[in-house]
């Protein structure tokens, strides 16, 4: 008659230590489906929005692309202009085209807002200090390239750095960048902001250094003004300057990867 058989201690720990391995194995792969998905949300938000700027410069702009700047007589100075602001103007002509406005901002982003006392509920929104000084713009999760005053967009400091251009309008080069994750470094806020960083989420630290360069996970995506998203990892990138508000007109005082 057999007899009944129950399990020893040594099977026990066998199968746990089993679960414990599959456990390990799966943890990781789980967290870099996570980020993938994540970059491909926003490469899906960066194509709905560059193709809402395209319907936006078709049906109202004489084919001129969304303004990004400031909008002031002092935006004609590169160093002024800011490119992750929108005018309201151009934000409320490219809503026109988008079922939901929160795709305007990357889905990483929404943390950086929420440190930011001026966050209000949803992306994007205008900050306060812009309604003060009658600037109404509106802040993008995104760098916005296009529409800016200076076509060729210098550098200040080192006028060998390689430059940008700004598409102005439909008929410029499509492989022109038109939106791309927030990925900059400001030396005055002393502070460094990644919209997919080394744990797929956006990072923003308080010191400066060269943000996950040996890391292949870090870096954006590519928005082109003919509607194509590429991703691209943070080694690949080049450095640009995007704005020189802060101190003197030779600071670098914040610039932008992609
Ligand atoms: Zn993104």
């Amino acid at each position: 008659m057999a007899k009944k058989r129950a399990f020893t201690l040594i099977e026990l720990l066998v199968v746990v230590s089993i679960i414990a391995l599959l456990v390990s194995i799966l943890l990781p792969a789980l967290g870099k489906a996570r980020q993938s998905a994540k970059k491909a949300v926003c490469a899906s938000q960066l194509h709905q929005t560059t193709q809402a700027c395209t319907a936006y410069a078709i049906a109202l702009n004489n084919d001129k692309l969304p303004q990004g700047t400031m909008g002031t007589s002092s935006s004609n100075t590169p160093g002024w202009s800011q490119t992750n602001y929108i005018m309201d103007i151009a934000f409320n002509g490219i809503a026109k085209y988008l079922e939901d406005t929160r795709v305007m901002s990357c889905i990483n982003t929404e943390k950086w807002y929420a440190y930011d006392s001026e966050y209000i509920d949803g992306r994007p929104f205008i900050p306060s200090w812009c309604l003060a000084v009658n600037w109404p713009a509106y802040i993008f999760g995104y760098n916005y390239l296009g529409g800016h005053f200076a076509k060729q967009w210098p550098d200040p400091v080192d006028p060998e750095a390689v430059k940008w251009d700004s598409p102005s309008k439909l008929s410029d080069p499509g492989y022109l960048p038109l939106m791309v994750d927030i990925i900059s470094q400001s030396t005055y806020y002393t502070k460094t902001s990644i919209a997919h960083g080394s744990r797929g989420d956006f990072i923003s630290t308080n010191y400066i250094d060269s943000p996950g360069e040996q890391d292949i996970q870090v870096g954006g995506n590519v928005g082109l003004l003919d509607g194509s998203v590429h991703w691209k990892n943070i080694s690949e990138m080049e450095k640009h300057n995007i704005l020189n508000q802060f101190g003197d007109i030779t600071s670098r005082d914040l610039f932008g990867w992609w």
